[in-house]
């Protein structure tokens, strides 16, 4: 059994269910992302895990003990929530130590923790400090150490980085992630962002209006989604209808062009995608699928260069690499595009 197992996980407020027959198995020292839009239940699944919220069906099992109907400061679990939920009238000392001394530990130890967290997040000299005193992200590294200090066995974060400004969230999310494998602590991550998940994740639970739609490594979300909503909430894409030809499954005609797709489909058409860094301008070798096309945007983003140009039937994104021996296209010159059919996702 996995360390942190939750199943057939249900809510309902009223008449509105907000989680639907929600599995998943954590292992320990996993970090896992739960990503979705706004509204799809993420914060509802996490306040069950923590105790916050009763299900109306289901089991969460920690360690092997079901913890539904267990009271939350009797799980042992830390939480980090968007907003600095710090208590703004106590010190950075206090606040990190407040678990502890809840728990009835002596002054010596808190002492002792608390030094350890403070060097932990990497503000060893903030200890006397206030909460107002602090920037953004050192008030939610404070809010990391406070829920991690009295040890809990499994750490849940709510949209952490959410309230931060972009380069703080990026640095941050890096810090976290370090501090996570250091500490070998079960974490359930909260976001909307889909980059954020990609980047810091073992595993991703993409969720749609309270179901998991998906759960796989980053790597498996972004090349292979396995709905129509995964792919199109993970990462750009480009979409591309295709006629299903007689004959092997998988089998389809794009363009004109006959090719075999990596997975079977049926029907008489399929909608396919393709991500913007498997476009490629020209004929790359090995590519079955050629399309002409005229280049309409160009915007230069540094390592990456992200072109949009116009096919028949609509307009395709596509990213290269920056070579500075190779000037990008300029707007509106005429150029082939291709792909390879096994770089294509059915939807
Ligand atoms: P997310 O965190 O993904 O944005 P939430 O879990 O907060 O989503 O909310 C999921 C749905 O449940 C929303 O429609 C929200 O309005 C509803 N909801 C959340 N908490 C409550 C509550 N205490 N009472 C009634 N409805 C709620
Ligand atoms: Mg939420």
């Amino acid at each position: 059994m996995s360390f942190l197992d939750i199943s057939h996980l249900e809510k309902s407020f009223g008449s509105n269910r907000v989680v639907k027959d929600f599995n998943l198995a954590v292992e320990k020292g996993e970090f896992i992302s739960l990503l979705g839009p706004s509204g799809c239940g993420k914060t509802t699944v996490l306040r069950m895990v923590a105790g916050f919220e009763s299900p109306s069906t289901g089991v969460i099992r920690i360690g092997g003990v079901d913890v539904v109907g267990t009271r939350p400061n009797q799980r042992n679990i830390g939480m980090v929530f968007q907003a600095y939920a710090l208590f703004p009238n106590m010190t950075v000392a206090q606040n990190v130590g407040f678990g502890l001394k809840i728990k009835g530990a002596g002054r010596d130890e808190i002492t002792a923790r608390v030094a350890e967290m403070l060097k932990l997040i990497g503000l060893p000299d903030k200890g006397a400090a206030y909460p107002f005193q602090l920037s953004g992200g050192q008030q939610q590294r404070v809010a990391l150490a406070r829920a991690l200090a009295p040890k809990p066995q499994v750490l849940l974060l709510d949209e952490p980085l959410s309230a931060l400004d972009a380069k703080v969230r990026v640095s941050l999310r890096t810090e976290i992630r370090a501090i996570q494998r250091e500490l070998g602590i079960t974490t359930i991550f909260v976001t909307h962002d889909q980059e954020e998940a990609l980047s810091i994740s073992d595993r991703i639970v993409v969720m749609n209006g309270g179901i998991a739609d998906q759960v796989g490594t980053p790597f498996e979300i972004y090349n292979r989604p396995t709905t129509r909503f995964v792919a199109q909430f993970v990462g750009q894409l480009n979409t591309f209808s295709a006629e299903v030809l007689d004959g092997p499954a998988g089998r389809v005609s794009v363009a004109g062009v006959p090719v075999t797709l990596p997975v079977a489909v049926a029907g008489a058409r399929v909608d396919l995608a393709a991500r913007p860094e498997a476009v490629r301008l020209g004929r790359g070798a090995g590519d079955d699928v050629v399309l002409p096309a005229t280049v309409r945007e160009v915007h230069f983003l540094g390592s990456v260069i992200r072109i949009t140009a116009e096919i028949a039937g609509g307009r395709v994104a596509l990213d290269t690499f920056n070579r500075p021996d190779a000037p990008p296209p300029v707007i509106g010159a005429a150029v082939e595009l291709s792909l390879a059919a096994r770089d294509l996702i059915p939807l």
